[in-house]
């Protein structure tokens, strides 16, 4: 259920361009290439991408002038931009950043600085895009994977069931009303009503065995996920 995340790369010398979205695909992205301003333009006006590298030369608009337009176009404001370039003089950074970039890397760069950059950009625009892990208490979540396990035994998890222990997890000890995990999880475009939520956490909850009574019901606000559940995971024998 992974979704790979969309890069634009404007970069108009071939190789490199090449060289990137090599790079990018063999590490989980899904890269698109333009040669240039008008290019680029295409690929975003079909689909949005989840972030822009950026080349400062091109043939026609540079890619300052580029990142200034797409920061002020309401559909591509928040788009995630790193710059590329063979300058490496402090003005040109500040010129590059004051048009709007995010971020601003110099060529020549290795893959993983490049890797590490776009995935720090992505994190702090659009946190749900990157993969990343989580552990609560004995319990850990691999978003990258898809994987959920418990003491070291994996757990089969429905998509919902996954999203709703994601967003619990990397909330965690924290109590989430039933509406603002429906925001979450299913988005408010979608009009499902709150006991929604009561059936998903129930199936997370079989789904969980041991680990169950670490999804706490709070009474009159929500829900939450806690690394010292009132009642000890594993210890239902003893309780019942
Ligand atoms: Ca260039």
């Amino acid at each position: 259920m992974k979704k790979m995340p969309r890069i634009l790369v404007v970069e108009d010398e071939p190789a490199i361009a090449e060289l990137i979205a090599v790079n990018l695909r063999h590490n989980g992205f899904a890269p698109t290439v333009a040669f240039d301003g008008q290019g680029a333009q295409r690929e975003i006006d079909a689909v949005l991408p989840d972030a822009i590298l950026l080349d400062w030369m091109l043939p026609g608009d540079s890619g300052a002038v580029l990142a200034r337009r797409w920061r002020s176009h309401e559909r591509t404001k928040t788009i995630p931009i790193l710059m590329l370039t063979a300058r490496s003089d402090e003005t040109d950074k500040v010129q590059g950043l004051d048009a709007g970039a995010d971020d601003y890397i110099t060529k020549p760069f290795s893959t993983n600085e490049l890797l590490a950059r776009i995935r720090a950009v992505l994190r702090r625009r659009a946190p749900e895009i990157v993969n990343d892990s989580v552990q609560v208490g004995e319990l850990s979540l691999d978003a990258a994977t898809y994987r959920v396990s418990f003491r070291d035994t994996e757990l089969k998890l429905g998509p919902t069931e996954f999203k709703l222990l994601h967003y619990l997890m990397k909330h965690s000890e924290r109590v989430h009303t039933r509406g603002t995990l429906l925001d979450k999880i299913w988005g408010d475009h979608v009009f499902i009503e709150e006991r929604t939520v009561d059936v998903h956490v129930k199936r997370l909850r079989e789904s969980l065995g041991d680990a169950a009574v670490m999804v706490e019901t709070v009474r009159g606000a929500g829900y939450r996920i806690t690394a010292r559940p009132a009642a000890a995971p594993g210890s239902s024998d003893l309780s019942a």
